[in-house]
């Protein structure tokens, strides 16, 4: 210890928080569902920046694989100090074009998932003593913000970024004294989630952003590190998106 859990870090923003976390002195448990050879190139990614990894295949929308997840972390580390619930997954389709199935599967995947490895991990988070005076055990979801703006073409991830900024205040309140749980709301991040854009797409949405560029996984690597870090903030969201939600 310290040791933390960041979900779907094979790729993108997890591997890019699971990297930060590993530089900042974290060991890291990296989780995939179906990328091993990614997840195996961000442990040595881990283990070049000093830092210890283990990787665990698991589809957190699993509660039995979600416990795995955990005891698994908790065995190699020998206690758990942080979680990140990173994983997630997208599909751009309008309503009346939903399968049977689509809302359950993206539903079960943002937001059972996060609650999943959530509950397995409490008793081990409650029970973390980070050795870091910088740092107190914490939970940190990974929203979006389209969980504010709604989406027209993905009304199951929009409700399921939403969903989980349910969970974080809820998790919150239960969760304190002890464990600290908090949000993260990107936009637009440069991952393979965001890769089917078109040039045209693309300047459409970059117009929008006051910045004018898409963020970058690192940017919101250093937003994962800021909350785990902040001691006196619990329950809150932090919006990362260049300035695309300002009001
Ligand atoms: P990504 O590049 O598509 O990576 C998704 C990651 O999640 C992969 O590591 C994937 O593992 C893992 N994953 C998917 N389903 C899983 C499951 N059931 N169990 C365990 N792991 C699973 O996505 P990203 O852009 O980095 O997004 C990361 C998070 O940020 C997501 O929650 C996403 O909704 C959120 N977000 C992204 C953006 C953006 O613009 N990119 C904006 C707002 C919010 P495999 O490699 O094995 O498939």
């Amino acid at each position: 210890m310290p040791a933390a859990i960041v979900t779907g870090s094979s790729r993108g923003i997890g591997r890019a928080i699971a990297l930060r976390f590993a530089r900042d002195g974290y060991d890291a448990c990296i989780n995939y569902v179906h990328n091993r050879d990614a997840a195996e190139e961000v442990v040595a990614e881990v283990r070049e920046a000093g830092q210890e990894a283990t990787v665990v295949g698991a589809d957190v929308s699993d509660p039995e694989a979600a416990e795995e997840l955990v005891e698994r972390t908790v065995e190699a580390f020998g206690g758990l100090s942080h979680l990140v619930n990173n994983a997630g997954i997208d599909q751009h389709v309008y309503t009346e074009s939903l399968e049977p199935g689509d809302f359950d599967r993206v539903m079960n995947t943002n937001v059972n998932g996060a609650f999943n490895v959530t509950k397995a991990a409490l008793l081990h988070l409650r029970d973390a003593e980070d050795p870091s005076t910088r740092s107190t055990p914490s939970v940190t979801n990974v929203s979006s913000i389209l969980a504010y703006t709604g989406a027209p073409i993905e009304c199951h991830y929009a409700a399921s970024k939403a969903g989980l900024l349910g969970l974080t205040k809820s998790h919150a309140r239960d969760f304190a004294p002890e464990v600290r749980v908090n949000a993260i709301a990107p936009g637009h991040i440069e991952t393979d989630m965001t890769a089917d854009r078109t040039p045209e797409e693309a300047k459409e949405e970059r117009a929008a952003i006051p910045l004018g560029r898409f963020g970058r996984p690192a940017e919101i690597a250093d937003a994962a590190a800021y909350l785990r870090d902040a001691t006196f903030v619990t329950g809150e969201t932090l919006n990362v998106n260049g300035g695309e939600l300002m009001r």
